[in-house]
């Protein structure tokens, strides 16, 4: 954390800075905003948004608001709402009592609207969208004006009430604002302001059938709350002049301003929120929260840490420039984090049974293991060893090939914490597979060192056939198999990785394992991080989900495989 404190300032805060030495700031109070679109559960992007938002107001001893952006009734769940504040909670912000909704401003946005109107800088245009789109000319040649431009102030105030009393159907008319069509910037080509939108919105029910569009909504909004710094991304910037515009609107007490950021972009993730609804919906995935899934409430039910995530947005930064950062950074910090807090377990994922044939065939013994070599204050737990264990499948070999230092026969390897054993021989059913491997063990290893000093090359975990819990293990590996999903053949779909999720249904777990709860970080010995699975995991049928693997093994494939 010592190192956030002493990192350079970013943009952001140097403006801050700026403007709070400058007396800019009314009351010396910063007031920032995270205003999502409640169209969609929140992605890892948005992440660093409300981290930015909510950060400054922190630093800076002022206030960040959550504001639902819900001026898109036919989009808008309140299960996205409910979403959206858990995430953010999660990730350990809170907003207090500055909960706001953009619908909350519609009474004083359409009271404004029809100022506009006498003061004839509005008026009712009947172009269609096909028509007001050629009208509005391109990036190098300028617009005209509609014909409607020049309605008389009363025909626009009748017109305008006809619209809010639902006399006109949708697309007939919208209210735009009459700023200048052969502005430079298409977004001052008299944007509009309302549409009509025959939609039964959560909040506000039927009282509207005319909805105000983003570019006067947003602005106003943050007016009314009197915001001080607007941060958004990038693409708003052409929106600037909009906002601006709206801000200074007569009768506007305050003037927050806007500042634009470099959105976060991952490789191998896709963050729009329209295509991973479009995952959910065509069960490409499980839901939104399907550990595979870019979303806040993804990572958390695959296992990442808040603090892993606030970690990895920080390292990335506030910059103006767009860029691509890799996935390999974030799984970085996500296993920094974990092999801090992570509780050792040993699970088999794969078993096979070893019978050590010279134990004793009623005893048990314990071994005492670390819970996390990496945190001294973690404690201990107890393994039971017994003379029927699991290793996994890939830690012996029939024939083993050249560099090969797991369980072959006639080979002695460390069975960790408890003895050196030896294969002695294994049995096979019908189909070749190997069922059981017998092996023989050194009483004098106890605790897995030789007292004549004799060392062994490789080291298995297992666990106890009695003593261990049979469940289901999900190895999520990334959803898609591309860098930059689509690109080759312009469909994301084709890009999907078909080895997404594999499920093992026969892993054994010590028993320890029973006791870990959703929430919980956990490690399995020389396998990777997990978690138990929030949703599907019970008591006589535990889940876990793999978060991530211990390595990364991604990389090392793909340099394998040449790429
Ligand atoms: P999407 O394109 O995924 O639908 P959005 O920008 O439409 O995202 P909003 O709900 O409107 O989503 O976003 C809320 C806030 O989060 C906005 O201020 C937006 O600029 C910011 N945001 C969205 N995506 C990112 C991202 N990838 N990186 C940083 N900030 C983001
Ligand atoms: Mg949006």
């Amino acid at each position: 954390m010592a190192e956030t404190n002493e990192r350079p300032l970013n943009f952001i805060e140097k403006i801050i800075e700026d403007d709070l030495k400058e007396g800019r700031v009314p009351g010396g109070e910063i007031v920032t905003r995270f205003p999502p679109e409640p169209n969609g559960y929140l992605h890892i992007g948005h992440i660093k948004s409300i981290c930015l938002n909510f950060s400054l107001a922190q630093k800076y001893g002022g206030r960040c608001h959550l504001r639902l952006d819900d001026t898109n009734p036919a989009k808008e769940e309140n299960e996205y709402i409910d979403a959206i504040k858990e995430d953010i909670r999660w990730l350990g912000f809170d907003w207090g009592k500055h909960e706001y909704y953009a619908s909350d401003y519609y009474d004083r946005l359409y009271e404004i609207a029809v100022r506009l109107i006498k003061e004839g800088k509005a008026y009712v245009d009947s172009l269609s969208a096909e028509e007001m789109k050629e009208y509005r000319g391109t990036l190098t040649t300028a617009g005209k004006n509609s014909p409607d431009r020049d309605r008389s102030i009363e025909e626009n105030l009748r017109l305008f009430e006809e619209m809010r009393q639902g006399k006109h159907p949708e697309g007939s008319y919208t209210l735009r604002a009459k700023i200048d069509m052969s502005s430079p910037n298409i977004n001052m080509r008299d944007p509009a302001l309302y549409r009509i939108k025959f939609a039964h919105h959560p909040r506000t029910g039927d009282k509207w059938c005319i909805y105000p569009m983003y570019d006067f909504t947003h602005p106003i909004s943050d007016a009314i709350e009197g915001i001080t710094h607007s941060i958004c991304t990038l693409e708003f910037e052409d929106h600037r002049p909009a906002y601006d515009w709206a801000t200074s609107i007569d009768g506007i007490e305050h003037t927050p301003h806007q500042y634009e950021f470099a959105r976060l972009n991952i490789n191998y993730l896709l963050m729009s929120k329209r295509k991973l609804l479009y995952l959910v919906n065509n069960n490409f995935v499980s839901g939104w929260d399907d550990p595979r899934m870019p979303t806040i409430a993804g990572i958390r039910r695959r296992g990442y840490s808040p603090e892993a995530m606030k970690d990895f947005v920080n390292r990335v930064g506030v910059a103006k420039v767009e860029g691509v950062v890799d996935y390999a950074l974030m799984e970085f910090c996500v296993r920094e984090d974990l092999n801090k807090r992570a509780k050792r377990l040993m699970a088999v994922l794969d078993p096979v049974e070893v019978v050590i044939d010279n134990y004793p065939d009623d005893e048990v013994e314990y071994f005492e293991a670390g819970n996390n070599p990496e945190d001294p204050e973690s404690g201990t737990h107890q393994i039971a060893f017994s003379k029927h264990i699991y290793i996994e499948r890939e830690d012996f070999m029939e024939n083993p090939v050249k560099g090969y230092h797991r369980l072959y026969v006639g080979n002695e390897i460390r069975l960790k914490y408890a003895y050196y054993i030896t294969a002695t021989g294994f049995e096979k059913d019908d189909d070749g597979n190997i069922t059981l491997i017998h092996a023989e063990y050194d009483p004098l290893s106890r605790g897995g060192e030789a007292p004549d000093g004799r060392k062994v090359k490789g080291t298995s975990h297992w666990v106890s056939k009695e003593h261990s819990i049979k469940a289901e293990v999900r190895q999520y590996d990334k959803l898609f198999k591309a860098e930059n999903p689509g690109e080759a053949t312009g469909n994301y779909l084709d890009d999907l990785n078909p080895d997404s999720l594999i499920i093992l249904d026969n892993a054994r777990i010590e028993e320890e394992g029973e006791k870990a709860s959703a929430g919980e970080y956990l490690q399995f010995i020389r396998n990777g991080y997990y978690c138990v699975d929030s949703k599907d995991s019970r008591p006589d049928h535990m889940v876990f989900n793999r978060t991530c693997t211990l390595k990364d093994s991604w990389a090392k494939q793909k340099a394998k495989m040449g790429l």
